[in-house]
């Protein structure tokens, strides 16, 4: 048995593995084809990038598929090339930075240490879509640019978020860097092999579809957390379970239940959902996914309910 958990591990793998070939399938179509078959090649192109992040990325960080370490990192490194970034370093930040936080906002002045939260400063509001979602994406490409060109460095670059998220200076810090620079330097030379098939289009496909995903995976962790509240472990996330869009998705709806218990598999979030309903507590669910929530106008706001820095105790 190679699987560590279950087999049905199976089939995110499959998507990974068909996600590693495809932007090499749709470069051969790109040369002297029409401009609208160009923009849906870079659509096609965008929303498996965004999906691997989101979708398959993210399971991948919370859990390894294999027993086999080295299987498990071969598939972090088809996933950083699939997402165009180191997974080690997604893996610091997402679990050990966002779920020890769980998008929190300022409680007595103090900032909040959740690095990706949807609250600007210690004002306990939400940042507006447009800064969350643009000016992140912004910062996130300026770093990834210099990680990426710091070839004469052996990809040794580390910004301050990194170097916090690395800890102190040790066997595991050493390992994580030394990971975070064989991702960096894989996803390098897919670049330069992209670039070599085909150049304009490797230009398009590092610029406007990682660009447009970085865009698309803020807007994702935005309306996850929007109208939730930070303070309560039952109330912090927002899910949608929309039978489809789970299916699809590897249960990635059930956001609420995953805050909750950030270790259990994707295929048992609908059991810590019963788990979930048992406690009878007020929480936010929407009908549509995350990635729609800006269509969600009857989403009610917990967060200006129970502002931060009254209790949460009598919250029912
Ligand atoms: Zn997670």
């Amino acid at each position: 048995m190679v699987w560590k958990e279950t087999w049905k591990d199976i089939f995110p793998f499959s998507v990974l593995c068909l996600q590693y070939c495809l932007p090499f399938v749709a470069f051969q179509y790109w040369g002297g084809s029409s401009l609208p078959a160009k923009v849906m090649i870079i659509s096609l192109l965008t929303i498996s990038m965004t999906y691997s992040v989101l979708v398959i990325g993210h399971i991948l960080v919370h859990k390894a598929w294999f027993k086999s370490n080295t299987l498990s990192r071969i598939t972090f490194w088809m996933c950083s090339v699939t997402t165009l970034q180191s997974m080690t370093e997604y893996r610091l930040s997402h679990v050990k930075n966002h779920h020890r936080y769980n998008n929190d906002r300022s409680i007595d002045g103090a900032e909040p240490k959740d690095m990706s939260t949807t609250f600007l400063g210690t004002t306990n509001k939400h940042q507006s879509l447009l800064d969350y979602a643009v000016k992140s994406a912004c910062s996130s490409l300026g770093s990834w640019l210099v990680a990426m060109l710091s070839v004469h460095k052996g990809w040794a670059v580390f910004n301050k978020g990194t170097k916090e998220l690395l800890g102190k200076e040790g066997k595991t810090a050493s390992k994580n860097k030394r990971y975070m620079q064989i991702e960096r330097a894989i996803v390098f030379v897919h670049i330069i092999l992209l670039v070599s098939l085909a150049p304009s289009t490797a230009l398009v496909y590092v610029t406007v579809s990682f660009f447009l995903t970085l865009c698309l995976v803020n807007i994702q962790n935005f309306y996850e957390h929007f109208g939730a509240l930070p303070e309560n472990k039952y109330a912090d996330s927002v899910s949608c379970y929309n039978k489809l869009y789970n299916f699809l998705t590897f249960n990635d709806g059930y956001h609420q239940e995953h805050h909750y218990k950030a270790s259990t598999h994707w295929t048992k979030a609908p059991l810590i959902r019963r788990e979930l309903d048992s406690k009878n507590q007020q929480r936010i669910v929407s009908p549509l996914p995350a990635l729609l929530g800006m269509f969600d106008h009857e989403r009610k706001r917990l967060e200006i309910k129970y502002p931060a820095n009254t209790t949460t105790k009598n919250y029912k």
